[in-house]
């Protein structure tokens, strides 16, 4: 079975992925993606070591499907648990 948006999971949580929606001005054609909005996912917390111990900057990734056709994945880069929090598609 294809995977539809409502049923992308984090493969390093198994959490539920979110919608939300990126800012204008960051390029993509297709605004609305999917990421794992865990704060305690691995992925995320590994991440802060490992681009700290890398690049010494303080910035981390989600784990983030940009194609939930094909579902292609992209890291996500944000700066903080709460960045891109207030981008999240409120389900109606
Ligand atoms: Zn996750």
């Amino acid at each position: 079975m294809p995977q539809t948006q409502d049923t992308l999971i984090c493969p390093h949580c198994g959490q539920q992925l979110q919608a939300f929606e990126m800012p204008e001005a960051s390029g993509w054609d297709d605004r609305v993606q999917w990421a794992c909005f865990n704060n305690d996912c691995s992925y995320y917390r590994e991440g802060w070591d490992w681009m700290w111990n890398q690049y010494e900057v303080k910035v981390s990734y989600r784990y983030r499907v940009v194609d939930p056709d094909s579902g292609q994945a992209s890291p996500l880069a944000v700066w903080s648990d709460s960045a891109l929090l207030d981008c999240i598609v409120k389900k109606t």
